[in-house]
């Protein structure tokens, strides 16, 4: 994607307010743009005076939404017109990751619950499952018994920016955990430490498999990403 193919594509993030998880996040993009060549620039939008987040996310051109955000790419996932490289990346990541563990096919008729509605985690990752054949349960802060809803996963999926927050207990024995979580926890390091949604030394006994964090849905969302830009780069280079 560098310069030996002659195509170059910008891709400039934008980033509200300074959460620290979301920093991480952001700088990994960075770097992994950067060793493709694709020039990433980091353009933090006002953090003091309210931004209307639709207003702005709408004004990004459909057909370069490598993040899956405007309204037309929403929509075209909720009704099943896959496009993979305008899919949100960690929606895509946690797809992958299932499939690398019960293959394509594996993921038809599996109960996969997913904890947390958000626009970019929760909400798409149950969409991309549903239209892989997957029986999808979403839950939220007003969910009852998200104990129990949690246990019937074959594969769970977590996205709630809460350290920890699913213990050992609440996973099914063999499920497949899928942890998007990314929480900062202060240490006397600098950086500090980086921690899941889900409690990782209790699941880990129970679960059959689990993505661990840092080093699980993280690289592969950043991966997606990237790959999500070369494609719609490919696709806007003139034909000759
Ligand atoms: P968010 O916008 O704050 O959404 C959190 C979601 O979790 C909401 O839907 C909320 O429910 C739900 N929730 C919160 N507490 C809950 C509880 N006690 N019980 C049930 N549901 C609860 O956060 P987000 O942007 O989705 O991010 C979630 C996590 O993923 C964060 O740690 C973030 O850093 C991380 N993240 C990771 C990636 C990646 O690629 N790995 C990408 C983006 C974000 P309501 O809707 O009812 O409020």
């Amino acid at each position: 994607m560098g310069g030996g193919t002659g195509l170059r594509s910008r891709l400039d993030l934008k980033g509200v307010g300074n959460g620290s998880a979301s920093d991480v996040y952001s700088r990994s993009k960075c770097r992994a743009a950067a060793k493709v060549g694709v020039r990433a620039k980091l353009l933090p939008l006002d953090c003091v005076n309210p931004v209307d987040v639709n207003a702005v996310t709408n004004r990004i051109d459909p057909e370069k939404d490598v993040d899956g955000l405007t309204r037309k790419s929403v929509g075209r996932l909720m009704r099943g017109e896959l496009d993979p490289s305008l899919v949100p990346g960690t929606a895509s990541a946690c797809v992958e990751l299932a499939k690398s563990v019960c293959g394509k096919e594996g993921l038809q008729g599996k109960h996969v619950v997913v904890v947390g509605r958000s626009r970019i985690v929760g909400s798409p990752t149950a969409a991309l499952f549903l239209w892989h054949d997957a029986t999808t349960t979403i839950c939220h802060l007003k969910t009852q018994n998200l104990k129990d809803l949690c246990r019937l996963a074959d594969v769970l999926v977590v996205g709630v920016g809460r350290p920890n927050f699913v213990r050992g207990k609440w996973v099914k024995p063999g499920a497949i955990v899928i942890d998007c979580g990314v929480n900062v926890e202060a240490t006397e390091r600098r950086r500090g430490k980086l921690v899941g949604d889900v409690h990782f030394e209790e699941a880990k006994h129970v679960a059959g498999h689990i993505t661990p964090v840092p080093g699980g849905v993280g690289p592969v969302t950043v991966a997606v990403l990237i790959r999500n830009t070369f494609l719609r780069a490919l696709l806007r280079r003139p034909k000759w």
